[in-house]
């Protein structure tokens, strides 16, 4: 070890002990707001990054205010929730980074009557004994959907593997090939079947496979037909696909019964929208299907979840499998799936409540009023500062409708006076962090997911940001 030059040891030994700050009338005062332990942290973070400024003969500021100062902030910081709101200036609506669905304040009053205290999740009221968690929303599930019976689980991922482990486990599941798909990184067709103990049959092409190839695969070991929507990509040009009454005929026929991995899962039909590409999940179990899985928080716009849904002996099955204990969602969340359910009872009612549905089937002239709203709000704040509105188009995200463009307005911003780059930053790290998207040399804000009340945060934000150089 090199030992420090002689003025570095002088700085080093004039830094105050940890014991010496807590002392202090600043000491006692952060004792008295925080907890000991983040309070005990602080100063020894800053002690050792002081060190390593000294060390490294980096400039470094040893005025006892300014140490006080940093040990502050940096009990602020260490006290302060890792996970909290952002606000969502990107326009896209189901943002997996961003925690996908937004709850409405109605979903989330319901969480919290049943967190506050105890609640029936697992008792039967009417004989006073034992009932079972998914009853509060197989009802709702039911009216919606058309399904017999249903069951949700932690994600749309858990759904499909607990469904595989339960209808094929060591027997052959048969998929085309053009539905191999990945989504989001960690979920991809063959990985999760695998870990199901379910047997991969691929059938088909990529671009083509027909029904004779499913039915030329069927053997005694064939336990399951998986249809997988292709979500986040689409094959286009000369192609062909078996579409699910085809499979569900084909299933009927061997005694077969036939899944469908759905994703997205819409309870609305969004034809009268003018979106032709997705169907609804009342569709698909009117197709015959006998389980159909989607997700909670895309198209729903509910919390995590998974959602499985069909025939009642074969959701008998899955619930008795281990893995249906394993999966298996909390009292908030299945608190905040029936108050998002009911909402469905009126479909005019969940385009107005939802806020997914809301975000996304918002007239192109709301969005734009909005952008004006935001953009003229920041001209008079910042006379310096040049603000366009822009018309450009935003995507649904999360995997769900990848092909169709949702009409939107930006407002795009060229900081004068800092880089682009700058600015996005500042931005992220304001409080809440704001998040943005960066175009050519211009800042984005789409207006499509920006809430009213959170213009004037940003309208602070921007100010703060792009007056500091
Ligand atoms: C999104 C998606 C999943 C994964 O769903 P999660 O709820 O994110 O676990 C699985 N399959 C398909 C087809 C999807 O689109």
């Amino acid at each position: 070890m090199i030992s420090a030059a002689p003025e570095k040891q002088k700085k080093l030994s004039s830094l105050p002990s940890v014991d010496e700050l807590l002392k202090s009338p600043e000491g006692n005062k952060w004792l008295a707001d925080f907890q000991r332990t983040i309070v005990g942290q602080a100063p020894r973070d800053i002690r050792a990054s002081k060190r390593k400024d000294i060390l490294s003969g980096r400039p470094c500021d040893m005025a006892r205010d300014s140490l006080l100062r940093d040990i502050q902030s940096r009990i602020l910081k260490n006290a302060s929730f890792s996970l909290q709101p952002v606000i969502n200036a990107t326009g896209i609506v189901l943002h997996t980074n961003l925690g996908r669905s937004v709850l409405s304040e109605k979903v989330l009053r319901n969480v919290v009557a049943v967190g506050r205290g105890f609640s029936n999740l697992e008792y039967d009221l009417e004989a006073g004994n034992r009932g079972k968690r998914h009853i509060h929303t197989k009802r709702l599930l039911r009216e919606i959907t058309g399904a017999e019976d249903s069951f949700i689980v932690n994600n749309n991922a858990a759904a499909v593997m607990l469904c595989l482990n339960a209808m094929a486990r060591d027997k052959e599941v048969i998929v085309s090939r053009s539905e191999l798909v990945e989504i989001g990184g960690s979920f991809r067709v063959p990985d999760v079947m695998a870990a199901s103990n379910a047997l991969l049959r691929e059938v088909g092409t990529t671009n083509k496979t027909h029904l004779h190839d499913y039915s030329n695969a069927i053997s005694e070991n064939t336990a399951l037909l998986l249809k997988v929507h292709q979500s986040n990509y689409r094959i286009i040009g000369f192609t062909e696909d078996v579409s699910i009454t085809e499979l569900v005929t084909l299933g009927k026929k061997h005694h077969l019964p036939v899944m469908y991995d759905l994703g997205s899962g819409c309870l609305i039909d969004l034809k009268a929208y003018g979106i032709h590409s997705e169907p609804s999940v009342q569709e698909i179990v009117r197709s015959g299907v006998d389980i159909v899985t989607f997700s909670g928080d895309k198209l729903l716009g509910g919390p995590q979840g998974g959602i499985i849904a069909g025939r009642k002996k074969y959701i008998e099955k899955i619930q008795m499998n281990p893995l249906a204990r394993v999966l298996r969602v909390d009292k908030l969340t299945i608190a905040a799936f029936e108050s998002v359910l009911m909402e469905y009872m009126d479909e005019k009612k969940a385009v107005e409540e939802i806020p997914v549905l809301k975000m996304l089937l918002q007239s192109p002239e709301e969005i734009r009023a909005r952008a004006i709203r935001l953009a003229s709000r920041l001209r008079k704040a910042l006379k310096n500062e040049h603000f366009d509105i822009i018309s450009d188009s935003s995507r649904a995200g999360g995997g769900s409708l990848p092909e169709v463009d949702f009409p939107t307005f930006t407002v795009s911003i060229k900081p004068s006076l800092i880089s682009v780059n700058k600015l996005e930053q500042r931005l992220r790290n304001s409080s809440p962090p704001i998040i943005t998207r960066i175009k050519g040399d211009a800042l984005i804000l789409d207006a499509r997911t920006i809430r009213e009340h959170e213009i004037k945060i940003i309208i602070g934000a921007l100010t703060a940001s792009l007056m500091q150089v």
